[in-house]
């Protein structure tokens, strides 16, 4: 173990699944705040903390609600989606006394300020957690496509895949007790496996920009730290 953080920047993408707690949908506020507390302790050792906060705990355009739906629509309500879960988290955040800012891929500017990526990188400067809201601002793709592009534009070392379970697995822990972690796998290997760590865009474009990933469980209490930390948790995927 050392003694300083492995990575300077970081874009935490989180699920709104993530949000949900043990409830069936929607915002869990002791679960959001317990998630706060993770991304603080993170934020003391130094590291600069992007998040993209997706929208499933709210809306999905693919699924459910959507259904018999103009696909587009759907996919700006999805968006609409994490814009309010961006909102719960920077109130949580800035409660805890991060200071926050929310910035969206969709002009909404009456409720949070647009994505300027300046302005992120002069927060991110700043010491402030910048929360981006909307995903990537365009149906027909996800929020963890825009933790891809955004880790890419903001110059993040590391897009940090904040998932249920502690990492990437041979086979599904829950079903076969012989299923064993991967500490790290190349982009190629995950590809040749078939091991399903983001969608297929978000994958390409932190692949072709050599953009690490590292998936690990936000709810085992001290794991996002050891990851930042650079110690044996989660899975890395590299280049
Ligand atoms: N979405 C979109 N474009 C984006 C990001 C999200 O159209 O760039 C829509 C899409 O409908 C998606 C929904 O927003 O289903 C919620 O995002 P996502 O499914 O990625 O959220 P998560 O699964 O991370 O909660």
């Amino acid at each position: 173990t050392q003694s300083q953080p492995a990575y300077k920047r970081i874009l935490l993408k989180l699920s709104g699944e993530a949000l949900m707690g043990d409830d069936q949908f929607g915002i869990n506020r002791d679960t959001i705040v317990r998630m706060v507390e993770e991304v603080a302790e993170v934020t003391r050792l130094g590291v600069e903390v992007a998040v993209v906060i997706g929208g499933g705990n709210i809306f999905r355009g693919v699924a459910g609600g959507s259904v018999g739906m103009d696909r587009a629509t759907a996919d700006y309500m999805g968006m609409l989606a994490t814009v309010m879960n961006a909102l719960a988290l920077a109130d949580a955040m800035n409660k805890a006394g991060l200071t926050a800012r929310v910035m969206s891929a969709i002009a909404i500017d009456q409720v949070v300020e647009p994505y300027v990526r300046p302005k992120a990188l002069q927060y991110l400067e700043e010491g402030k957690v910048v929360v981006f809201a909307a995903g990537t601002g365009n149906p027909f793709f996800t929020t963890d496509t825009a933790a891809a592009l955004r880790g890419a534009e903001i110059g993040a070392q590391v897009v940090l895949k904040a998932t249920k379970v502690d990492g990437v697995y041979t086979a599904d822990p829950k079903k076969d007790p012989s299923a064993t972690r991967y500490a790290s796998l190349s982009f190629d290997e995950a590809m040749s496996q078939n091991l399903g760590i983001m969608d297929a865009t978000a994958f390409a474009l932190c692949r072709d920009q050599k953009l690490p990933i590292k998936v690990f469980s936000i709810f085992k209490h001290g794991a996002l730290k050891r990851v930042v930390m650079g110690e044996d948790e989660g899975t890395l995927v590299h280049a």
